[in-house]
């Protein structure tokens, strides 16, 4: 993959690889046993640019390319995916408003969110509605000029140190959606502590309580925000989620073949056995179609393809899985030494699984690349016949 790149997008991976290592990569193991992403290494990162790396120079972002996006992604996936839960969200939030917000609200927010001055979160998901978006509860009436918002959210990541919520919610069967300042009389937010990976990403409960939205704040066409306001969203974090996946599958690699070479089993190395090969084979392979299929999404969204949609869902549905099965290899090659917090494996292992639940679960993933696949198939055939 690093031979397609240009000679730009090579000098900001060695950038990102070395900032993970020096300022990432130590603390790491602390930042999720704690469950918390330290405020002043928000604020490095935010200085750094990499809170804004994909929002345009006129918004106060980099304006980077989306396969240097990318490449940033797949770096912080190397060291901890909690942190690209980070940078999923925050390019959730601003590439939507980027795509539907009002003039005013992108004058308003945009610069804020790339300087990562602030840090916006996703409420998507409640405690009754997951993949099925179109059943969500909350709620908008209208009030004059105002929406009554009353409702709650679940799994919200970083919604306990985001300043912007981008909610989601019906008024009758109009799918809505609006921005949601975290002062906001009538928000309550109750962290969510213990979960099984991805523990340093600050998830929270939200409860909306009668609270009043001015109708500035409401992002898109009531009626839209469902088919067009969250399916953009959901695009970028599939392309922040699918290139974090390869870099924790990087992770898992590295670790293996490092582990492997210097552990003995009596007089052999663990790296000479045949049938740990056979999982580090894998597992290369693995990687290496992986860091493909994110290059080539990324790619498609930077020349504006017209099967760039696909292409990220084949990306997050490929990277999930092939990670998930690379944290339980790299845990069986340090066998008990990899069932313990000492080794970073026990926590690739635990982030793993979630790639495969966010952004679209495997099976909605399977729902949307099948039907898309037998439709071009039933094209193709219809031609010739
Ligand atoms: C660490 C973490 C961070 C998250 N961050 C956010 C966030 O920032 N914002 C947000 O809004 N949400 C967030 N989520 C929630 C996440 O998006 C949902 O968990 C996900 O959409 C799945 O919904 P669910 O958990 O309710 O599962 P359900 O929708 O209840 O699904 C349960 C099971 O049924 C399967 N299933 C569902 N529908 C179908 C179908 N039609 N066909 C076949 N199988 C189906 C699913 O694949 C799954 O296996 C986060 C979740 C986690 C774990």
């Amino acid at each position: 993959m690093i031979s397609l790149l240009t000679e730009n997008q090579k000098a900001h991976y060695e950038e990102f690889k070395e900032f993970i290592k020096a300022n990432v990569e130590p603390y790491a193991s602390k930042w999720d046993y704690n469950q918390e992403m330290p405020d002043d290494f928000i604020s490095l990162l935010a200085k750094s640019g990499y809170l804004g790396s994909n929002i345009p120079t006129e918004f106060g972002g980099k304006g980077w390319d989306f396969v240097t996006f990318g490449l940033l992604n797949e770096a912080v996936g190397r060291g901890i995916s909690s942190l690209t839960d980070l940078l999923t969200i925050q390019a959730m939030v601003s590439m939507t408003l980027l795509k539907w917000g009002s003039k005013e609200q992108k004058d308003r927010w945009l610069n804020p969110l790339a300087k990562g001055e602030i840090i916006g979160a996703f409420a998507l998901t409640e405690p009754n509605v997951g993949s099925a978006i179109q059943n969500l509860e909350t709620s908008f009436k209208k009030k004059g000029n105002n929406y009554i918002l009353n409702g709650r959210k679940r799994w919200t990541s970083y919604g306990e140190k985001a300043d912007l919520f981008l909610v989601f919610g019906k008024d009758e069967d109009k799918s809505m959606a609006c921005l949601l300042p975290k002062d906001s009389p009538g928000l309550e937010i109750s962290p969510i502590k213990n979960m099984m990976g991805f523990r340093a990403a600050h998830m929270a409960q939200l409860n909306f309580h009668d609270i009043e939205i001015p109708e500035s704040n409401i992002v898109g066409k009531p009626g839209f925000a469902l088919s067009h306001v969250a399916s953009i969203g959901l695009h970028y974090g599939r392309i922040s989620t699918s290139c974090s996946a390869s870099g924790l599958l990087r992770a898992c690699f590295e670790e293996s073949v490092i582990y492997s070479s210097q552990r003995k089993i009596g007089k052999k190395l663990v790296g000479d056995e045949g049938m740990i090969r056979t999982l580090i084979a894998r597992m290369g392979t693995d990687l290496h179609a992986a860091s493909l299929l994110c290059y080539s999404a990324c790619k498609a969204e930077d020349e504006h393809t017209s099967n760039v949609y696909e292409k990220v869902q084949m990306a997050k549905y490929f990277t999930s899985r092939a990670v998930v099965r690379a944290a339980s290899d790299a845990v069986q090659i340090q066998g008990a030494n990899g069932c313990h917090e000492s080794s970073p494996a026990a926590r690739y292992y635990r982030d793993s699984k979630i790639m495969e639940i966010i952004e679209g679960t495997t099976q909605i993933h399977e729902r949307m690349l099948g039907k898309t696949f037998v439709e071009k198939a039933a094209k193709l055939i219809k031609a010739k016949i």
